[in-house]
């Protein structure tokens, strides 16, 4: 049977006389594609090169690989089409597959020494000398990522198999929930062929893959399971199997049901919002049976997934290298038209820079949450006032996704009634702001404004016990004195010291586990598609390229420098006024501590000598010896 093909150029590859322009007629005439042979497209001075015995070198076949590229190119506007070459190194299939990455496959017909040679004094004809056989068996480096077909087997059988693998997805997704089913349709609608799976449980999720195929057009060519097997095995290998499920153990449940049956080499993808130490064990644990392993952070809920989410990928590179065209395909766009992903780091990196980025998107969803308790109680502003004023704010520096999407939370009504008002005040949390907070403390940096937004969801959880307490303290706020623009700036100013602490982080981490996080490319996939997208976001990016420290940056201290008195006001009225800004203070706080090179930590060391003999460095001798005293 005729495969239904994504549109697609179908390299023929192998050494010269393992029958490359033999399936590639066969396979042409099969599928009604034109094909092209290589061999026509040498220049006679590669041609008479090879006549006379000597191999091509990289300069003879520059050429020639580039005139087979232009006719993939053009072929590819057209329809499909089959080319045989023989596309020996890494490189030159590199130099093929230039600009077409999404639409080629590599068919590699595979053969020892002896078969091949045993074919080539069987035919005459041929311009390549038997001598120059040993030279491409040097030459060649086997592509991982091809069809394999065996030589040795009839032409009958390889167009079978080459078919039949034609035919297979080349990528697979498990877990059809929110997040899933949006990257499926992500995926499918850029013209990628994909398989997606979610399980079956009697009764309660029955047919979900194909019912959720039916309903979208653009899935038409995609394959619906609920059987793992037929799932695993309607996939191209080297399989490249994204698993959209809820983090923890479903994770390593859905490994384990899949591993019988996949194969070496094979790529395993985790998009989900897993810890990133399990991603590092989830990792270490594949490598050892031959399967890589990469830790996807994805940003961007619902909508992002579907229109272009920012991914944060982390494993293998040489993995990154097969997955790369499918993840930077379907992710966001920079201001510069550049995808909003790239390799990041090894291991757990993908999963530790996903959690970072929760981490920030806590505390900037806190900021704008007290920033608009100040305005509506301190400031006796209607929701639409407040959705007018920051509306305004997004039309300069303070612009920001997050404060987009307040505006217009702020401007729903349900009847007479502002929903907000409406909505209960106790906010869930996933867990990774938890998670970065517990890294935050192991890594020894003080992030203080993430932790003091998880806290505050914590303490909103109280529900009945604040209501208690709000019976018995009666707190009653006042009206805030200080002027709007003044809110305005300490809110500038929280939002600088948040994304110091997050990129602090990250620093940290990079150096701990040796990852080489480039933070400059981290707040580039940062710039789109993420929930903390930022004008904020996208000015760091080129300041990250020559400074490590932010802080320490002139633009940014005279950004601080212009807020400082606007927060001390801030910070000191909404204290006055009984109102709890508890990210605001963080921030506050962490800069005069910063800024202080005297701090009270003297106190400190002396207290920790008095009781428990630590002992103390002095300000003479700081790197020195410890010294003691003996306080009694
Ligand atoms: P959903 O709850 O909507 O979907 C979870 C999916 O996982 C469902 O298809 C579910 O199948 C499947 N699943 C759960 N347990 C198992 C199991 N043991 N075996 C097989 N399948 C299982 O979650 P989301 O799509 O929202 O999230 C998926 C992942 O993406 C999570 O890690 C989440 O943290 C992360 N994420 C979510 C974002 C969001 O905005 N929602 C944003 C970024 C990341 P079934 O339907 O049968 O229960």
């Amino acid at each position: 049977m005729r495969p239904h093909l994504k549109k697609q150029v179908i390299f023929i590859i192998g050494v010269s006389g393992s029958g490359k322009s033999t399936i590639g007629n066969l396979l042409a005439k099969e599928l009604d594609l034109p094909f092209f042979d290589g061999d026509d497209y040498h220049p006679e001075s590669n041609r008479e090169k090879m006549a006379s015995g000597k191999p091509l070198n990289d300069e003879d076949r520059k050429g020639w690989l580039m005139a087979l590229n232009t006719v993939a190119k053009e072929e590819l506007k057209k329809n499909s089409c089959i080319i045989a070459c023989s596309a020996l190194k890494k490189k030159y299939r590199q130099q093929l597959s230039e600009g077409i990455e999404n639409e080629f496959r590599f068919v590699f017909l595979h053969g020892s020494f002896d078969q091949i040679l045993q074919r080539m004094e069987s035919r005459s004809g041929h311009f390549m000398p038997l001598s120059l056989l040993q030279s491409q068996f040097d030459t060649l480096e086997p592509p991982e990522n091809a069809i394999r077909v065996d030589v040795i087997n009839t032409p009958e059988q390889i167009l079978e198999q080459i078919k039949s693998e034609l035919n297979k997805s080349e990528f697979g997704l498990i877990g059809l929930g929110v997040m899933g089913k949006s990257l499926c349709r992500n995926l499918a609608g850029k013209g990628f062929y994909i398989s997606m799976y979610n399980r079956h449980v009697d009764g309660k999720e029955e047919d979900i893959a194909l019912t959720f195929k039916k309903d979208f057009p653009e899935l038409h060519t995609a394959k619906a399971f609920d059987k793992m097997q037929a799932f695993v095995h309607s996939l191209q290998t080297p399989r490249k199997i994204m698993l959209m499920v809820n983090a923890g153990k479903a994770v390593d449940q859905v490994i384990e049901e899949i591993l019988p049956f996949m194969s070496t080499g094979d790529i395993v993808i985790d998009g989900g919002n897993s810890y990133y130490l399990d991603t590092q064990r989830r990792y270490e644990y594949l490598k050892e049976k031959g399967i890589s392993f990469m830790g996807v952070g994805v940003s961007g809920g619902e909508e992002g997934a579907l229109q272009g989410p920012s991914l944060m990928p982390g494993g293998d590179p040489d993995a990154y290298d097969k997955i790369k065209g499918y993840l930077e395909t379907i992710s966001a766009r920079d201001p510069d038209g550049n995808a909003c992903c790239s390799y990041l780091g090894k291991g757990g990196a993908g999963h530790f820079i996903k959690m970072a980025h929760n981490g920030v998107e806590y505390s900037e969803m806190q900021l704008i949450a007290e920033v608009y308790q100040l305005l509506r109680q301190g400031k006796n502003m209607q929701p639409d006032k407040i959705a007018d004023l920051f509306e305004e704010w997004c039309q300069g520096e303070l612009n920001s996704y997050l404060l987009e999407i307040t505006a217009k939370i702020l401007r729903r009504k349900e009847g007479n009634n502002w929903l907000i008002d409406l909505i209960l005040d106790k906010a869930a949390n996933k867990g990774t702001g938890n998670w970065t907070t517990v890294a935050a403390s192991q890594l020894g940096i003080p992030a203080t404004v993430l932790t003091s937004a998880l806290y505050s969801r914590y303490i909103s959880a109280f529900k009945s016990s604040r209501e208690k307490a709000s019976a018995l303290y009666s707190p009653e706020k006042l009206s805030l004195e200080l002027p709007i623009v003044h809110i305005k700036n300490a809110y500038r100013f929280a939002r600088i010291i948040n994304h110091h602490q997050g990129i602090s982080l990250l620093k940290e981490a990079s150096e701990s586990y040796a990852w080489e996080l480039d933070m400059s490319e981290i707040c580039r996939i940062w710039t789109n598609g993420c929930i903390i997208r930022s004008a904020f976001i996208e000015t760091l990016v080129p300041l990250l390229k020559k400074e490590k420290d932010i802080l320490l940056n002139a633009h940014i201290a005279g950004m601080l420098k212009e807020s400082y008195a606007a927060i001390t006001q801030t910070v000191s009225e909404a204290v006055l006024g009984h109102y709890p800004i508890p990210c605001l203070t963080a921030a506050l706080n962490y800069f005069n501590s910063y800024k202080e090179d005297r701090s009270n930590a003297n106190m400190i060391q002396a207290q920790r000598d008095f009781f428990g003999a630590h002992g103390y460095r002095k300000n003479d001798d700081p790197e020195g010896d410890l010294h003691h005293t003996n306080w009694s």
